[in-house]
């Protein structure tokens, strides 16, 4: 009888196992999970193969005696359930407490455990008990999952690539690690280091041991205090990003959740500063009174319901554009570090310049990385042309060194922000053109814009029907680029036929400006006269954001006099001039 339940038990965890265990990154994150629970100030994961070989997590928390070791693999031991913190784990992460039991069912399992001296070690294949022992007494668990999957080959085949696998496992640890800085994280797989962090409770540490330095030294501090919300952490310059959208990480009361709309503003916030699909680098802290918050029920990821979202959302819009607004945002241009081969064959003294440079770099990074961060001035500096190469780049100089200014970029940037300042605050002011311009459209064009002529009216534009499918223009704003009029109503009407369904008035108005100041903005392989440089320098300066263009492309790069000296091995050889 006991035999033919103990089946049954075995059977229930392989079913389980399959909506649990899905993935390699579900069984590390439950045992990191536990490994935090058991208050553990290190943990640290090793993999084979990206776990499908052997998942082993060590860690120095409480451990636990015979007993607990062996309820830890049975099914419900959830009846544990004391406080709400606890219920509060459950409803996150959905499967707690069954999830140990269904792992063991498809898997070898070696746990080595202590409390109060006493060590204990269990084994476990395919979900029975094989053996429990005494162990050594040491501080902390290591539980070893070896050959997940094993006894149920069809979900290893389940398993996609081993890459894809180990990117899931460095993400979530990422974010685990973000979660908590205060514990000490260290990765391998086949004994490569993938992550390693310090553990000191630094925020900007860890983002230094996550993306490295370099990413490091680009990122904003950022905090706001509102009524019902303490948010604080860091956002990358905007010309740090990256393809995916799984680097803007947010904590809600120390947890990382996934929230759409948190997301689409963090992302929302750089508009124009950064390419469309590119998406920035931010780790924000949101603390919370928890009776504000409502947390989804979901297995895989943790999502969250804020009673007062919009605040929220407007608070953090505000904090990032005033951030990232108020910077200096010119790309540096740095000479590549000289590798020690290299410059070991020049003379004593550069090479001593060199090494003392780079230990300034490393010794004191945490320096190093509070000086960049704030390094900031408010606004572009004052430059002056020089000439232009192949009609696209203008060749500028001051006192700090040498810029580069992409003509159509720069332009780009002023039109936008004169028409999107003009599209913003309408004034019923159009001028009348010279000779009325009527199009024909296809029908079920035509359609789109009749159903729109009062909106295009509003524009300042005088539309009407004239004969079938076609229409007559009389008038147009005035702010439209002198001389390319008809271009440009024509594109304005181009716009609206193809617009969104439910579209804005700002999104339209955004995409109007940046498409109009694409098209009116000088094109590259066009020589301009200094005179007309100095006009386009003066211009761009007085922009709100004069460093990128509307599609976040930069306007403009900085060589520094050091760094021009540094590429032409200037620097440390004053005296050969
Ligand atoms: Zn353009
Ligand atoms: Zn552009």
């Amino acid at each position: 009888m006991s035999k033919i339940h103990l089946m049954d038990e075995i059977l229930a965890n392989k079913i389980a196992a399959g909506e649990v265990v899905e993935k390699c990154v579900s069984v590390v994150k439950e045992l990191v999970e536990n490994s935090i629970d058991a208050k553990a100030s290190i943990i640290k994961v090793e993999l084979k193969d990206a776990g499908t070989q052997l998942i082993k997590v060590t860690d120095n928390g409480i451990g636990m005696d015979e007993e607990d070791s062996l309820m830890a693999f049975q099914r419900h031991a959830t009846s544990k359930i004391i406080d709400e913190s606890d219920l509060y784990r459950i409803s996150t992460l959905g499967f707690r407490g069954e999830a140990l039991p269904s792992i063991a069912s498809v898997s070898n399992v070696t746990l080595k455990t202590c409390s109060k001296n006493i060590g204990t070690i269990v084994n476990i294949s395919g979900g029975k008990v094989l053996s429990v022992t005494k162990g050594d007494a040491r501080i902390g668990t290591i539980i070893e999952i070896k050959n997940l999957f094993y006894n149920t080959p069809a979900r290893l085949k389940h398993i996609k690539s081993l890459y894809s696998e180990l990117a899931n496992i460095t993400e979530y640890m990422n974010k685990i690690a973000f979660s908590h800085p205060n514990i000490k994280f260290t990765l391998t797989n086949n004994d490569n280091k993938i992550l390693e962090t310090d553990g000191r409770g630094d925020l900007l540490k860890t983002i230094k041991d996550i993306y490295g330095l370099e990413v490091a030294k680009k990122m904003y501090k950022v905090k706001s205090n509102l009524d019902d919300y303490e948010i604080e952490g860091y956002i990358s310059y905007p010309s740090v990003n990256r393809s995916n959208k799984n680097h803007m990480i947010t904590i809600v009361n120390g947890r990382v959740v996934k929230n759409y709309d948190l997301n689409r503003t963090i992302n929302d916030s750089y508009h124009s500063y950064k390419p469309d699909n590119r998406y920035p680098i931010v780790v924000l802290k949101i603390n919370v009174d928890p009776s504000l918050i409502d947390v989804n029920i979901h297995p895989t990821k943790m999502d969250i319901k804020f009673s007062k979202m919009n605040e929220l959302l407007d608070e953090i819009s505000t904090m990032i554009k005033n951030t990232i607004g108020t910077k200096n945002l010119i790309p540096k241009v740095t000479a590549p570090v000289v590798e020690k081969k290299h410059y070991e064959q020049f003379v004593l003294d550069f090479n001593k310049k060199e090494e003392v440079y780079e230990q300034e770099l490393f010794v004191n990074e945490d320096l190093t990385i509070k000086e960049e961060v704030e390094d900031e001035k408010k606004e572009l500096e004052a430059m002056y042309p020089v000439g232009i190469v192949h009609g696209t780049y203008i060749i500028c100089q001051n006192e700090l060194g040498m810029y580069l200014i992409d003509q159509h970029a720069a332009k780009e940037r002023i039109n936008y922000e004169i028409y999107k300042e003009k599209l913003g605050n309408p004034k019923k002011d159009s001028l009348p053109l010279l000779f009325p311009i009527t199009i024909e459209y296809p029908s079920n064009e035509f359609i789109i814009l009749k159903e729109n002529f009062e909106f295009i009216r509003s524009l300042n534009i005088d539309i009407n029907e004239f004969g079938i499918n076609s229409i007559i223009i009389k008038s147009h704003p005035t702010w439209l680029p002198k001389g390319h009029e008809e271009e440009a109503i024509k594109k304005i009407l181009d716009l609206i036929i193809n617009i969104e369904k439910n579209f804005t008035i700002e999104k339209f108005n955004e995409k109007l400006a940046t498409t109009l100041a694409c098209k009116m903005s000088i094109k590259a392989n066009t020589n301009i006269t200094i005179e007309e440089m100095e006009r386009l320098i003066s211009d761009l300066r007085k922009c709100d954001n004069p460093y990128n263009c509307p599609h976040g492309r930069p306007t403009i790069i900085f060589y520094s006099t050091y760094e021009l000296e540094k590429l032409f091995k200037r620097s440390g050889f004053e005296n050969l001039v």
